[in-house]
């Protein structure tokens, strides 16, 4: 199926999932494990990065992330066009559960909410939860926004595209 019969719905507005969240205990995510929160604090964990939907090399041991992303990721917003579907549309994609978030060698960024909150680190200042804004991910430069990225469908040389961002 081609790329285009997805996109994501004009309406959604990013900023929603943060706008309200009075049907979650404040700071929740210091008062409880990862296996002890529901799947609306799950989700709100997420940071929306965009950083795990890059492609990886795992060369010696090790995971080398590239500079080249999913075809189903919308660059602009780092958000997946296809969210609902994507376990069944793309095979190598991954839930994002305590399984892979422990999964070694780490093939999650460094600054993803569910791994620092797994080594018992903070949020960062800049998470959406702390800061109450969707768009402060991508204002501290934690997001992909604004990097130089190409669509995997334009590669086939992915070990010519690794990078060694400092965020990863
Ligand atoms: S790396 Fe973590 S925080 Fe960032 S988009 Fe992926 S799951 Fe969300
Ligand atoms: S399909 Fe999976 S890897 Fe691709 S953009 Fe969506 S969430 Fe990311």
């Amino acid at each position: 199926m081609e790329d285009t019969n997805y996109i994501i719905e004009e309406a959604y507005d990013p900023e929603e999932r943060f706008r309200d969240l009075s049907d979650v205990e404040p700071k929740f995510w210091e008062k409880k494990s990862l296996e002890e929160l529901s799947k609306r604090e799950w989700e709100l964990l997420c940071d929306g990065c965009g950083k795990c939907c890059l492609n990886k090399l795992e060369i010696k041991g090790r995971i080398c992330f590239t500079n080249t992303y999913c075809r189903f990721l919308d660059t602009k917003s780092c958000l997946c066009k296809i969210y609902d579907n994507r376990l069944e549309k793309v095979n190598d994609c991954r839930d994002i559960d305590i399984k892979a978030i422990r999964e070694k060698p780490r093939w999650l960024p460094k600054t993803c909410a569910y791994v620092l909150l797994d080594e018992k680190k903070p949020l960062p200042s800049w998470h959406p939860l702390i800061t109450g804004k969707a768009s402060s991910v991508h204002k501290s430069g934690v997001s992909l926004k604004n990097r130089e990225l190409i669509n995997e469908a334009e590669v086939t040389d992915y070990e010519n595209h690794i990078v060694k961002w400092e965020d990863l």
